[in-house]
């Protein structure tokens, strides 16, 4: 009876640390949902025998996809929003890092996006958000990452890019937005987009990410005051404020 008692405690010991492992591993999962983090799913796979515990992570798989897509998708354009942008972006940097590939971001903004709505109306405006998004999506490669960052703003996270090569990008998107007849209004529109572009060096570190996103708003910046409808490439003289330590080593388009 001893022996037959201790057999079955044994098997309930072992199966009770299991159960506690992946039970934990599914509320650490919860616990990085908390903040905003959503890219692991529960490894079904890796339950042999699938049981309750197996269901609860085939559970939290499941909401976790429609969550996320809530959580960070723009709802009008169906492009990444800014909390799904930055998320890219760190986690672009962070491979870029450690794979030493180059990366470049591009911060786009329509050109006179007011007027668009004071002549044809806000409803209008939102159509036409939507039509520029869908050129983005459209005109990208695979791997690039298109975002919905602010009202009439988008970036674009374009991986293993150098900086001659973003540039090139931009100057299309730029002649593509331009030669873009929008529908959306009642009469055709043509509208134009101002693009800043900024590519990193090999040597990035992930506090980085809000440099780089520094430099291409200073680098749209001047692109809007060069006059619109172009691209500018962030240089140090775009600077705007002084460069942390740990940027100073970036590659920058122009440098
Ligand atoms: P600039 O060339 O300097 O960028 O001029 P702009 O008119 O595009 O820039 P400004 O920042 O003055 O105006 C942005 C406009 O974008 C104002 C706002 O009405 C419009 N906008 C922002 N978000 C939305 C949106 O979700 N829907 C619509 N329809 N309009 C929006
Ligand atoms: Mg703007
Ligand atoms: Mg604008």
């Amino acid at each position: 009876s001893v022996a037959a008692f201790t057999v079955v405690a044994a098997a309930f010991l072992l199966q009770y640390g299991d159960w506690n492992r992946r039970l934990g591993a599914i509320v650490r999962l919860l616990e990085r949902v908390e903040e905003g983090e959503f890219a692991a799913p529960y490894d079904i796979e890796a339950d042999l025998h699938p049981d309750a515990v197996t269901m609860v992570g085939a559970a939290y798989n499941r909401v976790r996809e429609q969550i996320s897509s809530m959580v960070l998708t723009d709802v009008l354009t169906g492009c990444l929003n800014r909390r799904g942008f930055e998320q890219e972006l760190a986690r672009e940097i962070a491979r870029a890092t450690r794979a030493g590939s180059e990366f470049s971001l591009l911060g786009l903004d329509l050109d006179y996006f007011k007027t668009v709505n004071d002549t044809c109306g806000h409803l209008a405006g939102d159509a036409v958000l939507r039509e520029v998004g869908a050129l983005l999506k459209h005109s990208r490669r695979a791997g690039d990452v298109v975002a919905r960052t602010g009202g009439e703003e988008f970036s674009m996270i374009l991986p293993d890019t150098s900086a001659v090569g973003a540039h090139q990008v931009a100057s299309r998107l730029c002649e593509a937005v331009r030669a873009h007849e929008f529908l959306a209004t009642q009469k055709p529109l043509r509208l134009s987009v101002s693009i800043g572009v900024v590519s990193s060096g090999t040597d990035l570190h992930d506090e980085v990410v809000e440099e780089v996103k520094r430099r291409a708003d200073d680098a749209l910046y001047h692109a809007k005051r060069s006059g619109r409808n172009c691209v500018c490439a962030w240089t140090p003289a775009l600077a705007s404020r002084p460069l942390g330590r740990s940027t100073e080593s970036l590659r920058v388009i122009g440098s």
